[in-house]
């Protein structure tokens, strides 16, 4: 570890913008299980597509009973020294953005200013008409189904609402896929942290980084398909090597 260390802290070091682009493997480490690690809740269940979600009355109620299930997961769970790193090193303006694929809400709880990150699958924290956009509490969707006994329906237009998150076979946000084009083209060093860079359009975005002339840093406990582009590859866990890097922020508890 101290060689690899001591590798990754030069390469900081150096750089003048640095852009963290994020998978569900920076919070692992906080108690949220990944989505492709053995083990995981997600081995035991299929995802819902969008489609099936606006098909099927059946579908939308079991997607709800899981996003709260989720929620209680997210509420409990506390950032970890990987979310206060980017939130420190933004501050520091070191960095000009994060690029996520989680939808926690855990790097804003470590204090990531919103307008600094670029949430590509959304945010499970809250719901959303899937028509106007209107935004709903989970607390009041949870009333609604009560009330009702059916999916949630938006009060003002009836359009379905829907965790904020975006699901697979659901449009990828425009701005903030620009903005992670922006970001990977500004930045002079990207650090894929805990993704296995399989979910896509999400994963062409390191490589664009690599293409418009950044360093490409990639940690990650297994192996991924830009293992051969990147520049370096360090296998072993986020927490312990970040914690190398920035013994300062390694405590826990300054996340809030
Ligand atoms: P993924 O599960 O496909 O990949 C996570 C990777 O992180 C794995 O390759 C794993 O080996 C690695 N990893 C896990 N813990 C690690 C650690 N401590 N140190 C080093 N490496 C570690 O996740 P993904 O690439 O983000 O894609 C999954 C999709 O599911 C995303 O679209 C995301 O939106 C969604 N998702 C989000 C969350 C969340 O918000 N926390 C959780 C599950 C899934
Ligand atoms: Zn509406």
């Amino acid at each position: 570890l101290l060689g690899e260390a001591a590798h990754l802290q030069r390469l900081v070091d150096d750089a003048k913008a640095i852009v963290a682009f994020c998978g569900a493997g920076i919070s692992t480490e906080s108690g949220i299980p990944d989505f492709r690690s053995p083990g995981g809740i997600w081995s035991k269940m299929e995802p819902i597509t969008y489609q099936e979600f606006m098909a099927s009355e059946e579908v939308r109620l079991e997607d709800w009973r899981r996003r709260f299930m989720l929620d209680e997961i997210y509420s409990k769970a506390e950032p970890n020294i990987a979310h206060r790193v980017l939130a420190h090193l933004v501050a520091e303006g070191r960095s000009p953005g994060v690029v996520t694929q989680n939808v926690d809400g855990l790097h804003q709880r470590a204090g990531l200013s919103p307008e600094y990150l670029v949430e590509l699958h959304g945010n499970a924290t809250y719901a959303h008409c899937l028509d106007c956009r209107e935004p709903f509490t989970l607390g009041e969707v949870r009333k609604m189904i009560e009330a009702k006994g059916e999916s949630p329906r938006c009060p003002d237009c009836g359009g379905f609402i829907k965790s904020a998150i975006i699901s697979f076979g659901e449009a990828m946000p425009e701005h903030e896929m620009r903005r992670a084009f922006e970001l990977a083209n500004e930045c002079d060093l990207m650090i894929v942290l805990g993704s296995s860079l399989v979910v896509h359009p999400a994963a062409t975005i390191p490589l664009f980084a690599k293409q418009s002339g950044a360093r490409l840093v990639i940690l990650n406990r297994e192996e991924t398909p830009l293992d051969d582009v990147a520049d370096i590859r360090f296998s072993g866990e986020i927490g312990a090597l970040l914690s190398a890097l920035f013994p300062e922020l390694s405590g826990g508890g300054q996340g809030k």
